[in-house]
């Protein structure tokens, strides 16, 4: 007659044998289910063929018109280091921007940027974004044409701001992600045509 404490070391043994055969068939995925979309994302959490996904039928892009949602921004010291890491966003994402966009690239961008003068979480600052963008609309025609377009906005920032101007020659050396992409190659002012040159292609330039 078995003793209960050998029965009981037996179910254990046949419960472990048991897990340790499911983890082996199974080993963790770290794929996980898009929350939204239900669609299963890849190891990392990444997509693995984030470009060969066809651009969808072109819809028409809703609520990249209307006016600003957020509230005013009362605490300046928030209100700066939010500005502070948005350029840096902003620059670094115009200085991947490809060299050659496709229309709906092209399209992405420029709804981009109108969606964050809606939606940047300064009210003030949006209301006042969206103003510029009507003024001077998103270049982004090439990676160039968009880098230089955003420092150009930048600037018009700073002056409101009473800040100093950046020198747009200097964009490559600041925002070196080290992600190893072709530099803009701008070595000077005078290889924009001169100080206003950035502004002045904005109005002009594609
Ligand atoms: C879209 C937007 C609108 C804003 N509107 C307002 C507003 O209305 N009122 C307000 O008080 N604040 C506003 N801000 C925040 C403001 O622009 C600054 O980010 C904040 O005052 C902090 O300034 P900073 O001196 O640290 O440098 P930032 O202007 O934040 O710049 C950060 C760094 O970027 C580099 N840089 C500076 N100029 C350029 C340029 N032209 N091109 C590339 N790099 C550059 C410099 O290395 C600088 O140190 C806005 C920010 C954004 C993103």
């Amino acid at each position: 007659m078995i003793s209960r404490f050998a029965k009981s070391f037996v179910a254990i043994v046949v419960a472990l044998l048991l897990l340790a055969t499911i983890t082996f068939l199974h080993p963790p995925s770290r794929a996980y289910a898009d929350p939204w979309s239900g669609a299963l994302l890849g190891e990392d959490g990444m997509e693995k063929s984030l470009h060969t996904s066809k651009p969808k039928p072109s819809a028409p892009i809703l609520g990249v018109g209307g006016g600003v949602i957020m509230p005013k921004l009362g605490n300046a010291t928030a209100k700066a280091a939010l500005g502070r890491a948005t350029w840096k966003l902003l620059h670094t994402m115009t200085l991947r921007y490809p060299e050659k966009p496709t229309q709906d690239e092209r399209d992405a961008l420029g709804s981009y940027f109108h969606l964050l003068s809606r939606l940047y979480p300064c009210g003030e600052c949006a209301s006042e974004f969206q103003m510029l963008l009507e003024k001077h609309p998103p270049q982004t025609s090439s990676r160039r044409s968009a880098s230089l377009w955003l420092c150009s906005v930048h600037n018009i920032v700073n002056k409101r701001l009473h800040k100093e101007p950046f020198d747009c020659a200097h964009l490559d050396d600041t925002y070196d992600c080290g992600c190893g992409d072709e530099p803009l190659g701008i070595k000077s002012t005078t290889d924009l045509g001169g100080e206003d040159a950035a502004v002045g292609m904005m109005r002009g330039g594609r």
